[in-house]
């Protein structure tokens, strides 16, 4: 028997049964022939690792703007510390691991550089188009943006993922809110693997947003309240442990999987204070301010200079109307950026190079 088909038995033989098992993937939208070493949700895990947007996510802020510490996270720690976490509950619960992790790695491959602020701006910039949001843009990465080699050597768009992944990546997360709500206007994801991946990045980011702001001297650790540090363990190295414990002992019950009331609880209060202490005032700094300000010049010029956006860019919105086409590439151009590449391109289209007062001519 082949390797992949042995982990196919064995996901048949040992994992819960509404985890999700390779065998049963809906498939891809381009069939592909089975590989014989790993199952199809390990493949698309393999995929996202080796895509340019991955790689990109080194130099994108999570909320600290990077160029401010070596310490902080960037999007792609978080990215890591949301699969770790992910991973752990999935082996503990009998959920599928591999797509826990394909999911957890992909979720934010759409995010743009400088973190909220470049969300905002660019949300902003494409208001008259239906808005941006980063879990619809790692959609687009993953399905247009980004390019496959196929077997036969000819290049394919998007990066043909299986239906379980996709379905992960577009509902992972509506941004901070109540960390039970179910609006009815929310999709939760299909597969439990998706709801674990979409609950793990709300705990990574509380937690690590505490410890870096704790870092950036916002607040003092002893400011954390006094109730929702005890109820998760104390001190913070324990929290999540403490966290993860309780979605394995609440195990898969009714809806999904899901934290008990008592930490629930907890974590909604720690949410409450960093909105009140944290991201308000991350986001209020004269760097975000900057950040805002930087990518809403940089949209606006692109727009009336389609020629600068990348050739492989300048079609990504086509289908749309015109100017919405080009406003859909523009953002997509704006979106895949890291935060120096902004910088330095914002650099090389409006500051003064030279001594001679001259002013670079408005290309790139
Ligand atoms: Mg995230």
């Amino acid at each position: 028997m082949r390797p992949r088909e042995v982990t196919e038995q064995s996901e048949a033989a040992t994992l819960h049964p509404r985890a999700a098992r390779a065998a049963d993937s809906r498939g891809r939208a381009e069939s592909e022939s089975p590989d014989d070493l790993r199952t199809a949700f390990q493949r698309d895990r393999d995929r996202i690792v080796h895509a340019k947007a991955f790689r990109r996510l080194t130099h994108k802020t999570q909320v600290f703007l990077a160029p401010e510490g070596d310490h902080y996270r960037t999007r792609l720690t978080h990215t890591l510390e949301v699969a770790q976490i992910a991973r752990t509950i999935a082996r503990a619960l009998g959920l599928n691991e591999d797509l826990t992790e394909a999911i957890a790695l992909a979720h934010d491959v759409g995010h743009p550089p400088f973190g909220h602020a470049g969300e905002a701006a660019l949300d902003a910039a494409m208001n008259p188009w239906g808005g941006f949001r980063h879990d619809a843009q790692s959609l687009r990465v993953v399905e247009r943006l980004e390019q496959r080699q196929r077997s036969d050597g000819s290049v394919g768009t998007g990066l043909n993922l299986t239906w379980e992944v996709l379905d992960g990546i577009a509902a992972h997360s509506k941004g901070l809110r109540d960390l039970e709500a179910r609006s009815a206007t929310e999709v939760l994801p299909t597969t439990l693997e998706g709801q674990l991946v979409r609950l793990a990045d709300r705990i990574a980011y509380l937690h690590h947003d505490t410890d870096d702001a704790i870092r950036a001297g916002l607040i003092r650790e002893a400011e954390v309240p006094q109730d929702v540090a005890a109820t998760l363990g104390g001190t913070r190295g324990r929290w999540l442990d403490v966290i993860v414990r309780d979605i394995v002992d609440v195990g898969v019950e009714g809806e999904g999987v899901g934290l008990s009331p008592r930490i629930r609880q907890a974590l909604n209060g720690l949410k409450d204070f960093l909105s009140r202490r944290v991201y308000l005032e991350a986001g209020a700094t004269a760097e975000a301010a900057r950040a805002h300000r930087m990518v809403r010049l940089l949209f606006d010029h692109l727009m009336s200079s389609p020629e600068a956006l990348p050739p492989e860019i300048r079609s990504s919105g086509a289908g749309a109307p015109a100017d919405e086409s080009l406003a859909r590439a523009t953002c997509d151009f704006l979106a895949g950026m890291t935060d120096r590449f902004a910088i330095r391109t914002f650099v090389r289209l409006f500051v003064v190079q030279g001594l001679d007062g001259g002013v670079e001519p408005l290309s790139v």
